[in-house]
């Protein structure tokens, strides 16, 4: 199996020191986790060297024309995340967040799916589109929240509560989503969980997971938080994204006071922007001027008042598009750390070789699919 972060163990509380050293905060000011425990997991951290450095804007012409021939010769369509670098954005058919791009890819008229994002998402391509090649340019983009649960670590946890349903972020390996009932965004955690209440009783008991923060999120905002008897019930897994771990109230506090005429927006994709979510519901950042929006509700609230200012919470390159969209709009970081090294290792160099040379394939066995598709339909179906 492919081993993504070659961290050694143990080094969990010295890495997130790292990070708090990189926001200049002092060595044990660790991160308040929601319930008091730390992840089990090791997170990666963000060095210098992962910044990739950038390319001339004559290759960039050059490179990006030899993969758009490329991409029709093989017959491939390009699919960008928001997260990817502004290049790799410009040359791709489509730009969204990892579901609609999945569904693109199941939709497209292609022979090959062409997937700059991170593993688990071309493996969600994979498992939508069965009949399609897809390729990801460097099988090294993991994602540390995917990464903090395994099949076997949750087939374990199912072990310990026989009967209960599993409620898994989107962002998770196609092994997990096969011992899945139900897949979840940021955007439908909330009502994935009231239909199973809805469904299977107010009673069933569920494990929900990789992101802390979002199960956090959704104890409050469903009332679990005031009704120990029921929260007894739900069970989180301890996982986050790496990108996120740096992130505290006081930070974007600090951000709000410096820019008070700005709105704050918090797009609620991939695991960096949970935390912000959870800190607005639980009154650590205060509601006024917050907006959660996805991606196009982002930009269409911009486009609204296209002079105004916006402190936006999300993985940096999101901004890109936005700017792209309402180039007048003052757009402000929430956080300069909130940067997904492992979407930047797709550089148009690797996008390039991967169509020249189609590789790297990312194909999810049938079998294994058939059962990680389920959890997936599930949730489209309920919205
Ligand atoms: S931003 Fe975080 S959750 Fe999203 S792909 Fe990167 S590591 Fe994974």
């Amino acid at each position: 199996m492919l081993t993504r972060f070659n961290l050694k163990p143990n080094v969990f509380v010295k890495n997130l020191c790292v990070h708090l050293g990189r926001a200049g905060r002092a060595a044990g000011a660790l991160v308040p986790l929601p319930y008091n425990r730390f992840m089990a997991t090791e997170l990666p951290v963000l060095q210098a060297s992962d910044v990739p450095p950038p390319l001339d804007p004559e290759l960039i012409k050059e490179l990006s024309v030899e993969i758009r021939e490329l991409a029709a010769e093989r017959n491939a369509i390009i699919l960008a995340h928001n997260y990817e670098l502004p290049e790799v954005q410009d040359v791709a058919d489509y730009i969204g967040d990892s579901l609609g791009l999945s569904r693109e890819a199941e939709k497209a008229d292609a022979e090959v799916v062409e997937f700059c994002g991170v593993h688990f998402m071309a493996e969600t391509a994979s498992i939508l589109s069965p009949e399609k090649r897809v390729l990801i340019p460097d099988l090294g983009a993991g994602c540390s929240l995917s990464d903090s649960i395994t099949a076997d670590q949750l087939r374990e946890w199912k072990a310990k509560f026989p009967g209960a349903m599993v409620v898994m972020y989107v962002n998770t390996s196609a092994e997990v989503k096969a011992e899945t009932d139900y897949c979840c965004t940021s955007s439908n955690a909330i009502k994935v969980v009231q239909h199973i209440w809805a469904e299977h009783g107010e009673d069933t008991e569920i494990l929900f997971g990789p992101d802390m923060w979002l199960g956090a999120f959704v104890e409050r905002a469903t009332g679990l938080k005031d009704d120990p008897e029921r929260a007894a019930r739900f069970h989180v897994w301890d996982g986050e994204c790496h990108v996120h771990a740096g992130i505290r109230p006081d930070d974007i506090a600090r951000t709000r006071a410096e820019n008070p005429e700005a709105e704050f927006l918090i797009h609620p994709e991939c695991g960096c922007s949970t935390q912000a979510m959870e800190y607005v519901a639980n009154g650590d950042i205060d509601p006024e001027g917050v907006h959660m929006l996805s991606t196009s509700g982002m930009i269409e609230h911009v486009r609204e008042n296209p002079e105004g200012e916006y402190i936006v919470a999300t993985e940096n390159g999101m901004l890109y598009p936005m700017r792209q969209a309402v180039p007048g709009a003052k757009l402000i970081e929430a956080n300069r750390m909130a940067y997904c090294k492992f979407m930047k290792m797709i550089t148009l160099p690797k996008l390039r070789d991967s169509l020249r040379d189609m590789k790297f394939e990312v194909k999810v066995d049938e079998a294994l699919a058939e059962k990680a598709r389920l959890p997936i339909e599930r949730m489209v179906s309920i919205g």
